[in-house]
């Protein structure tokens, strides 16, 4: 009776702590159940939600081909190894080597997203003892989408080449895109023999700041320099890059030589084209704390199942919002709104000079400070360097745009539309029932 009524609980968190079954027992029935009775509920819970180990291998082929058959357009992709005795092959066993997945209302969720991937890696600590992959989108609401996932022995070259050749194929296909890693040499092998699939001009391989922040401080420990680091990454324009990247240099020149080292269009906001669209880390631990919550416990195939469920609930949750933002009359997200709203409330202070009869180029200056900007609307830059890298207006489009009469809205990318990011949510998740065991 504990197992039933907890599943709810479980479901969504599989690491569910013993003392909050306690809690829960208490609250619904007004009973006090012993620790040793509420583990023993736990454990039947996640046998009868997630499988046994035993099974867990041999009912993954049968969860991929459910989750094909009830979401056709579903991808997955499994490879195993023969078993030998001495060096006979034994027939009709073989073991899981790695597999990949992406579910048809993820594929289909990607082309309503930013043109950007971020993946990474995380230990599983199940008694399978290998790395799942996962590879993440972000919505115009700055909302994490996880995209595709895959089970591996270990991060090595070899297997991000497997999962990053899946992704491109069956998830990822136009060009175009930018992909943010974490700083792994194995991820780089794998990118540089992708035969062109993630390197220019079909695609732009960026670093995660918060991976490059860690490897500066095992590099020379020395945490009071750790924030100048970040800030050189963060730098909007090539003025405050050369700034931020003084700031380190008086420090000492042997931390900016390694900075020198990771290439520009890497990881400087600057310059990366806004292939980032602002977009810093790869955001695995949002990954992992929202999505994968106690997955990294399960069984292979509970993984698998785990992740349909999570993923449906968040698809859900998300979907209803942006019904109910779309109800209250909003056209663009809240990010988007909001940014435009701070924009708005700075654009009043600036003096427009127009540049060109065509509308198109203004010389702005901010009356506070002094400082001047170019805008050019046509190629949608600006000096200050958000319009470009979040293809929203900034302070100076807009005082351009209230100068000119022109307006603003065109400049609002379609990602942040509250039409497009309700399309993100729209193709609906299907229960993969119990298998025919
Ligand atoms: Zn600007």
């Amino acid at each position: 009776m504990i197992a039933d009524a907890i599943r709810p609980l479980v479901e969504v968190n599989p690491s569910l702590k013993v003392k909050s079954i306690i809690a829960e027992v208490q609250s619904k029935f007004n009973y006090t159940v012993s620790y040793r009775k509420a583990w023993l509920a736990k454990q039947k819970c996640v046998a009868k939600i997630f499988g046994d180990w035993k099974i867990s291998y041999r009912t993954l082929p049968w969860w991929c081909m459910a989750m094909c058959a009830k979401m056709p357009g579903s991808r997955v992709r499994i490879e195993t190894l023969p078993i030998y005795r001495g060096s006979e092959e034994v027939n009709g066993i073989r073991i899981l080597r790695r597999v990949f997945w992406s579910f048809y209302p993820c594929i289909r969720a990607f082309r309503h997203c930013k043109p950007l991937v971020q993946v990474d890696s995380t230990r599983l600590y199940g008694k399978f003892k290998g790395t799942l992959l996962v590879a993440i989108a972000q919505d115009g609401n700055q909302n994490i989408v996880p995209i595709a996932f895959a089970i591996v022995e270990s991060e090595t070259a070899e297997e991000w080449d497997f999962f990053l050749h899946q992704l491109r194929k069956n998830v990822v296909t136009q060009d175009g895109v930018g992909i943010i890693s974490n700083c792994h040499e194995s991820i780089q092998a794998a990118i540089a023999r992708s035969d062109g699939a993630w390197a220019p001009p079909r695609a732009r391989h960026m670093f995660c700041i918060r991976h490059i922040g860690a490897n500066f401080l095992k590099r020379f420990k020395a945490p009071h320099l750790h924030k100048l680091v970040i800030n050189i990454g963060y730098s909007r324009t090539e003025q405050e890059y050369n700034i931020n990247y003084e700031r380190l240099r008086e420090r000492g020149e042997a931390y900016t030589n390694w900075c020198d080292e990771i290439g520009l269009q890497r990881w400087v906001l600057a310059f990366d084209e806004g292939y980032r669209w602002g977009h810093m880390t790869t955001n695995m631990v949002e990954c992992i704390n929202s999505v994968l919550k106690g997955a990294r416990n399960l069984p292979v195939n509970a993984i698998l199942r785990a992740t349909c469920y999570w993923l449906n609930k968040l698809f859900t949750r998300k979907s209803d919002e942006a019904h109910e933002h779309i109800r209250n009359g909003f056209t663009y997200s809240e990010f988007a709104t909001q940014r435009v709203k701070e924009n708005l409330h700075r654009a009043g202070n600036i003096v427009v000079n127009r540049f060109n009869k065509h509308n198109e180029v203004f010389e702005v200056h901010e009356m506070d400070n002094g400082s001047i900007f170019t805008v050019n609307l046509a190629q949608r830059v600006c000096d200050c360097g958000h319009f470009q890298v979040e293809r929203l207006p900034c302070r100076h489009v807009l005082a351009c745009c209230a100068n000119q009469r022109l307006d603003w809205q065109v400049y609002i990318n379609d990602v942040y539309k509250m039409s497009e990011i309700r399309k993100v949510y729209s193709v609906k998740f299907l229960p993969l029932d119990d298998p025919v065991t």
